[in-house]
């Protein structure tokens, strides 16, 4: 992605392709926000090889594009698009396990500077960063147990035990802390009921307007946002998520992300930030908790 924001630093001559039958992304709308700046920026579209007809989807054309045929194929029909210009901006499908390769690839034969930018969710470099880390946390010791929800969250003296199920069965996991990041409504951290805004897991109490009629302001557009985004559990200085007596549920018990309440990440365009920071200060406040002595291991039954 990096050759992107280069060659509008330096105002080179640009052409944004983009597909036939692919939605979310059109290069004509770049150049609508971006032309005033960028007077060197123009787009074309063009048909990607094998997928002329109806619609196509980034996670295949990436898939595709590590095919070398492919990828000889593409780099023809962006020699042409790119006209007199030396740098080509595509959303981004340059493969989906070896990106570095297959853009080195392109680059190669096309003899362009070429950069991705991402499209909307599920997007390739979403999907590439889910698979790598899949692969790398395994071997720091990180048991992944994917698609799967704890439904059971108990603390005692010394630690606290999470119980969930997979296809093998029931799993027990003892920690010495938890950090909970179930994220809002999308994810299930927060369940929205008639009644009012509920955490499911263990049941913190939510700040949340006083009655469902208040969620949402009159106007869509209202410059204010609305009140529901800023619902979320309350935490601490340390991010231990507060009780209804104010004071930390438990004290090996920490939070991040936007389960947290007073933030309103959609207006603020923040959520991953949010997500980052706040889970920095979870994981460095539960560390001390989990170097502490006495404790015990983490085991799976
Ligand atoms: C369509 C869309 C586009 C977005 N685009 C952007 C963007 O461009 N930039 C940006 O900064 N932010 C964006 N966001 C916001 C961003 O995705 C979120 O703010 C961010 O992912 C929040 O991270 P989180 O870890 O708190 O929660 P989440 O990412 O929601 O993760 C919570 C996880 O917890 C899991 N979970 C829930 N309950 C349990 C349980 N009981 N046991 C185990 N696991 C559980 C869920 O399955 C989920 O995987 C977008 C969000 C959406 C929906």
């Amino acid at each position: 992605m990096a050759a992107g924001p280069k060659a509008l630093a330096e105002k080179a001559p640009c052409v944004i392709v983009d597909f036939d039958g692919l939605k979310g992304f059109s290069g004509r709308e770049v150049v609508a926000n971006l032309g005033r700046r960028w007077p060197g920026l123009s787009t074309r579209r063009i048909a990607f090889p094998g997928m002329a007809r109806g619609e196509v989807y980034p996670e295949g054309m990436a898939r595709s594009l590590e095919v070398p045929a492919t990828r000889e194929m593409l780099a023809a029909l962006l020699r042409d698009a790119a006209g007199d210009a030396g740098v080509v901006g595509l959303p981004a499908i340059l493969g989906m396990h070896r990106p570095d390769d297959v853009h080195a690839e392109l680059v190669r034969l096309t003899g362009l500077a070429i950069y991705e930018i991402p499209t909307m969710p599920p997007s390739v470099p979403g999907v590439r960063l889910r698979e790598l880390l899949e692969q790398a946390l395994p071997n720091k010791g990180v048991t992944l147990i994917p698609q799967q929800k704890v439904t059971a969250l108990a603390f005692d003296g010394d630690g606290a035990t999470l119980g969930l199920a997979d296809a093998y069965g029931p799993i027990r996991i003892r920690a010495r802390a938890v950090i909970l990041a179930t994220g809002r409504f999308l994810s299930g951290g927060l369940l929205a009921r008639r009644d009012g805004i509920r955490e499911p897991l263990l049941d913190l109490p939510v700040t949340q307007p006083e009655s469902r009629a208040d969620w949402y302001g009159e106007r869509y557009t209202d410059a204010r946002g609305h009140a529901v985004h800023r619902a979320g559990i309350e935490v601490d200085a340390d991010m231990r998520p507060l009780g209804r007596d104010g004071r930390p549920h438990n004290a090996r018990l920490f939070a991040a992300g936007v389960v947290v309440a007073h933030q309103d990440w959609i207006r603020s365009r923040s959520g991953a930030g949010i997500a980052i920071a706040t889970a920095y200060r979870a994981v460095t406040k539960a560390e001390r908790v989990v170097r502490e002595p006495a404790a015990e291991p983490a085991a799976r039954s």
